[in-house]
């Protein structure tokens, strides 16, 4: 039995775990939950866990009624520190969208739990001191993002001298046959289209512009310590297989399944066992074709714009991720082009001078002068308008 705190627990992936806990619940027990502004959602998810620790992280929303009446609720970032590292809970999900969940992620490898890791963008920004401190502390740091969680797979029990290369498979979003031209015009209801997967905004625009792609080939860099160069995108638009290793005998294997974050979010809890559960199996004579495509780099400079930053390290990643994170705030707002999103991520960058294997301070200040870098520069394009 593990009990876990999952952090973001309103969200997609949490909703996905409260539906992994419901299904294999002599083997996962939810200890801890925290949400940001869907109080609505969390009463729900209380309901459903009545001995969950709370924590609403939204400095301006008041606790419900209904919650403050049945156990304590935490409140803000000290809360959300303290859900994190609960002496009950053994793993900690972090499923917040963005950075918010990087604070809470070091403390609960300070008090020794497990990290389940499907924020990205804090391995993006910090994946060397975090997989550093999970190191020093023996903790395990177990990958939810669907490629990571199937390289992980395929990578169980290998010797890493035997892998030559890590290709991440991208469903290639709403727009993988669109023109150049017809990007200008893309709206965010468009963009809010994912062909195979049911996620969270700020996930979904990045998988329509690739920057998803982008950020998960520097979160794999991490998380398996292999250099950016062994480290391939290849676009599988039916999202089946979900990633895989080539060996050095050019070998491959792969990971499979439906695409439901249920699967990697119960292999990440259950691991190193396998459990049974009521997920569909995969039927082999349904599936019509899998089809595989080179990504069009010209078309979508996010790739290219990632692999730069991953290269180079230090205080860059950081920058990517947050000029990225204002950028897709701007275009959900009307307020910036779709392609105007990856025009803003390489004018920061270029305006960047990276500092190399950076401390967290150096991260956290590069990641602030990126946001208001870039909040600027929307700003001054739209003002010239
Ligand atoms: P959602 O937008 O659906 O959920 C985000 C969660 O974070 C919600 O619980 C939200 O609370 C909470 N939250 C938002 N802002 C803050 C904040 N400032 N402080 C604390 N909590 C906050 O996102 P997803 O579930 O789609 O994604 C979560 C993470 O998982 C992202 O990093 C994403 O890249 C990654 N991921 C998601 C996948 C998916 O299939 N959805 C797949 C792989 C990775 P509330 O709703 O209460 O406001
Ligand atoms: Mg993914």
């Amino acid at each position: 039995m593990k009990n876990v705190v999952v952090l973001g627990a309103t969200g997609s992936i949490g909703q996905s775990a409260a539906k992994v806990a419901l299904d294999i619940p002599q083997r996962m027990r939810i200890v801890g939950m925290s949400a940001h502004r869907n109080l609505a959602k969390l009463e729900e998810l209380a309901a459903q866990f009545p001995e969950a620790a709370l924590c609403i992280t939204d400095a301006t929303a008041p606790t419900p009624d209904a919650l403050r009446c049945t156990r304590k609720v935490l409140r803000g970032e000290e809360g959300l520190l303290e859900l994190a590292t609960l002496p009950e809970a053994d793993m900690v999900l972090i499923a917040i969208v963005g950075i918010g969940g990087l604070r809470p992620a070091l403390a609960a490898i300070e008090a020794g739990k497990d990290i389940a890791i499907a924020s990205k963008e804090i391995l993006v920004m910090a994946g060397e001191i975090v997989m550093e401190a999970a190191r020093r502390k023996g903790v395990h740091v177990l990958p939810v993002d669907s490629e990571h969680n199937a390289i992980f797979q395929c990578l169980e029990g290998r010797d890493p001298a035997h892998v030559r290369r890590l290709i991440l498979t991208a469903s290639g979003g709403p727009f993988r046959q669109a023109t150049a031209e017809s990007l200008e015009s893309v709206t965010p209801a468009q963009a809010l289209k994912h062909p195979t997967w049911n996620m969270g905004s700020k996930i979904t625009i990045d998988s329509a512009t690739l920057f998803n792609k982008g950020l998960e080939m520097i979160e794999a860099r991490w998380l398996f310590n292999v250099e950016m160069r062994r480290i391939d995108v290849i676009v599988h638009p039916q999202s089946v297989v979900h990633s895989m290793v080539e060996f050095v005998d050019s070998s491959v294997l792969a990971q499979l399944s439906h695409s439901d974050m249920c699967f990697p979010i119960q292999y990440a809890v259950t691991w190193p066992e396998r459990v049974t559960n009521t997920l569909p199996p995969l039927d082999f004579s349904q599936l019509a074709r899998l089809e595989f495509e080179a990504p069009r780099r010209d078309i979508f400079p996010a790739l290219d714009l990632a692999r730069h930053a991953g290269e180079t390290g230090g205080t860059l990643p950081a920058v990517l991720n947050a000029a990225n994170e204002i950028a897709v705030a701007a275009f959900l707002e009307h307020r910036l082009s779709f392609p105007g999103i990856w025009k803003t991520v390489a004018a920061v960058l270029a305006a960047h001078r990276a500092v190399a294997h950076a401390p967290l301070d150096a991260i956290v200040e590069a990641d602030q002068w990126a946001r208001i870098h870039a909040a600027q520069r929307i700003q001054a394009s739209h003002d010239m308008k």
